[in-house]
């Protein structure tokens, strides 16, 4: 599965956050013997799709899609030249498929801060030129032979372009995510800064209301997504029953916890989508990565499925809602016959057709 790297320089609430999230894992309820890692919390994306679902199929359960993040500790002024736990840092954010970086907004006097001040835009700026530095280290190292390669094999020469223009973008103090580059011919070199980037905001709560605050952010990290929240009431809102929590949202003005924000972004960000199923078991949310045809659907569910694909049956969410059973959907001609080359579209409902 994809994992998101949880990052963030010490002290502004990295921890805070992923206990939250980890208190919300969703492995516990759902996947009774999954091994359950200290450091990957578990998060379902929030789908009220599934509720309207289990209704109309009268679901013994609901499984949403899930986001999983790492928590990557250890990111300090100096990491890329391996100072603090830098080496193994960079390792685990290899790893990882999108990173998510925390940065203080909150003022907290009581919190000290690495720096000295709260200064967010000085905050995100350290945290990317050490994984800057580290891929301008990747490419150095890398440069020579790509050159060599290129000398014997034309389509080498794209990449070699490709590595040239990277390091310009890098060297300018940009991220390769956020200067838009073409990042396939990049792919074998792994580099930290062209994963997917989202940035969290850890605001004091009285802030949270602050569009113009929260527009000024947005702005440094564009083209990267932002989530705003207070990772302190976060962990509050964890503790509380579903009824309290929400009441306490709404009392500092908010729909939906900062947690479900997060998942759903992060879920966006690993350029996934989901489908659903429903059944008198469960309804439930399938994860598949964006532009997935239909065999491939299927083999999220069972790799049986994909060998043995025939056809699916697929209604759209909202058509199915609208009929109100699936042979009344099916009546009206909503259900559509779908074959190996469907591109799966979110909000399909799916039965799969396979040869055993
Ligand atoms: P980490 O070093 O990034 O993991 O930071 P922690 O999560 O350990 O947080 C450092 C300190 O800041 C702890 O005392 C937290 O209680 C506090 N803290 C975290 N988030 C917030 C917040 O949103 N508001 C306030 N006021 N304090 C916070």
């Amino acid at each position: 599965a994809l994992t998101i790297g949880i990052v963030g320089l010490p002290n502004v609430g990295k921890s805070t956050l992923f206990n939250a999230l980890t208190r919300n894992d969703v492995l516990a309820a759902n996947y009774p013997f999954a091994t359950i890692e200290p450091n990957v919390g578990v998060v379902g994306v929030p789908d009220p799709r599934l509720g309207t679902l289990a209704e109309l199929f009268s679901s013994a359960k609901t499984i949403p899609a899930t986001v999983s993040f790492v928590d990557i500790a250890g990111i300090v002024k100096g990491a890329s030249e391996g100072q603090g736990l830098g080496n193994k840092f960079l390792a685990n954010i290899r790893e990882a498929d999108a990173i998510c970086q925390v940065i203080r907004v909150f003022t907290d006097p009581d919190v000290i801060h690495v720096d000295g001040k709260v200064e967010p835009q000085a905050d995100l700026e350290t945290i990317n030129t050490e994984l800057i530095l580290a891929d301008l280290q990747t490419i150095e190292n890398a440069l020579p032979r790509l050159q060599k390669e290129a000398r014997m094999q034309k389509d080498k020469q794209a990449v070699v372009a490709a590595v040239e223009k990277a390091r310009e973008v890098l060297d300018a103090g940009q991220t390769v995510f956020a200067s838009g580059i073409d990042r396939e011919p990049l792919r074998e070199l792994h580099l930290l800064t062209a994963k997917p980037f989202l940035y969290v905001f850890n605001l004091d709560d009285e802030e949270l209301g602050d569009a113009d605050l929260k527009a000024r952010l947005q702005e440094l990290v564009a083209p990267a997504e932002a989530v705003f929240l207070d990772a302190k009431l976060e962990a509050e809102l964890v503790e509380l029953s579903p009824e309290e929590a929400l009441e306490l949202l709404q009392s500092s003005g908010q729909e939906e916890s900062g947690l479900d924000l997060l998942a759903r972004v992060g879920f966006e960000t690993l350029g996934l989508q989901t489908y659903l199923t429903a059944g008198p078991k469960e309804a439930r949310a399938w994860t598949i990565r964006k532009g997935a045809t239909a065999p491939e659907a299927a083999g999220v569910i069972h790799t049986d499925f994909q060998r043995g694909f025939i056809k699916a049956e697929v209604v759209s969410f909202d058509d199915l809602v609208a009929a109100g059973t699936m042979a009344e959907a099916r009546s009206r001609g909503r259900v559509r016959i779908e074959g190996k080359d469907y591109v799966m579209a979110d909000g399909d409902v799916v039965e799969f057709r396979f040869n055993v």
